[in-house]
């Protein structure tokens, strides 16, 4: 687009591809700018209506349900990755879809993903695309350590394999062979740290980026994140122009996260993108004068981008489906700095993302000693980001 856009109007509908918690926490941060909002999800009382969107209960692929938000909404925007790429071009021809297909279809794809940061020259981890055992051999040679994963479909580290002795190989082979996609051998990183920025750009061309956070996973689910990360500052400043490169390649309209490991030297080796607000940005809700989720609003709605300079620092705790009973419990000993978002799932499932507290601290350490002791999370995973 040459001309520069109009900003939407306030009071104008927005639709949304997926009601889950980050739709429902755009459509808190939307209400509060005068928007309102329409999304489609399959299953009946998503989060997302629990925060007042009008919904459409039908699949991301159903035509009708696709005409209705097209003909409804001024935009539309999705809130995850695996939404059906060919029902986001299909709509992208109806109505305003800033963010577009394209993005979708190089995030959707861990091969295409890869092919993309390697045409921009930023560093990735050496990979092999398999197609045989004997593929997943000659890797294992090359690597001596690596992780299996799935080209399509995988999140939160499902579709993914450890390999770090031949004898595994057959199995991890198995486990992960599909004939619907393809796999893909990862040298295995040995990282210090895990780092992410969240990034936004917008239609005219006006980037910012967030602070770093630094994020702990186990079973490659984010359980805490800490912000600022604990970096020198050339390299967090080095992951902030990543971020930009990753934004202006991929034409960014909306908010992208960009998930790295640092190396002990200090390298950055990207590893993951999302073209949306993520996990690791929720603590821009009470951390910083823009949330990711405003952040992405603006971005798509053609107004001017936020400040995010204005960060103070912060901590992020997961609450997951094994964090809830005990936490509820516990209500009346958080520490007074503690922001709880719930998002109002039905049922509560281990590992499943029912919630999470955000903590604004100018002494990250004794906070985290604090939430030790009320025993929620594992002692040996807050310990870490002491
Ligand atoms: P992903 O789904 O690719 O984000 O991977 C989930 C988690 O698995 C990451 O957050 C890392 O903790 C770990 N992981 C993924 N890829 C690698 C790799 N190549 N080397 C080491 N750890 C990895």
């Amino acid at each position: 687009m040459n001309s520069v856009p109009e900003p939407l109007q306030p009071g104008a509908l927005i639709g949304i591809l997926g009601g889950g918690q980050l739709a429902q926490m755009l459509v808190l941060a939307g209400h509060a700018m005068s928007f309102r909002f329409m999304v489609l999800d399959p299953n009946p009382n998503c989060p997302a209506a629990l925060a007042g969107a009008e919904q459409i209960t039908a699949n991301y692929d159903d035509r009708h349900a696709l005409t209705v938000l097209a003909d409804s909404c001024k935009v539309v925007t999705f809130e995850f990755e695996n939404v059906d790429a060919h029902a986001v071009a299909w709509l992208e021809e109806r109505v305003d879809l800033p963010q577009g297909s394209q993005i979708l279809r190089i995030s959707q794809n861990r091969l295409k993903e890869k092919a993309f940061l390697e045409r921009l020259k930023i560093p990735i981890a050496p990979y092999k695309k398999i197609s045989t055992v004997n593929h997943l051999s000659q890797a294992f040679e090359q690597f001596d350590k690596l992780i299996l994963k799935t080209a399509t479909g995988g999140y939160d580290g499902k579709g993914q394999v450890l390999v770090s002795g031949s004898e595994q190989i057959p199995h991890a082979f198995n486990e992960l062979h599909d004939a619907d996609t393809e796999i893909v051998a990862e040298q295995y990183v040995p990282f210090e740290k895990e780092v992410s920025v969240i990034v936004a750009r917008n239609r005219l061309g006006e980037v910012r980026c967030f602070p770093v956070a630094e994020n702990l996973h186990q079973k490659n689910i984010l359980i805490i994140s800490r912000i600022p990360a604990r970096l020198i500052p050339a390299v967090a400043e080095q992951a902030q122009i990543i971020a930009k490169q990753v934004a202006e390649g991929l034409d960014l309209k909306g908010v992208l996260c960009i998930e790295m490991f640092v190396l002990a030297d200090g390298e950055l080796v990207v590893n993951e993108l999302a073209p949306r607000p993520h996990n690791s940005g929720h603590f821009t809700q009470n951390a910083c004068a823009t949330s990711q989720f405003e952040q992405h609003i603006r971005a798509i709605t053609n107004l001017p981008l936020g400040l995010t300079d204005t960060c103070q620092s912060a901590v992020m705790l997961n609450i997951l489906g094994q964090h809830l009973p005990l936490l509820l419990k516990k209500l009346k000993h958080l520490p007074p700095e503690a922001k709880l978002h719930l998002y109002g799932k039905q049922e509560t499932r281990t590992g499943r993302k029912m919630g999470h507290l955000n903590f604004v601290s100018e002494s990250p350490d004794t906070l985290l000693k604090s939430l030790i002791k009320l025993g929620i999370w594992e002692e040996s995973l807050l310990t870490r980001m002491l």
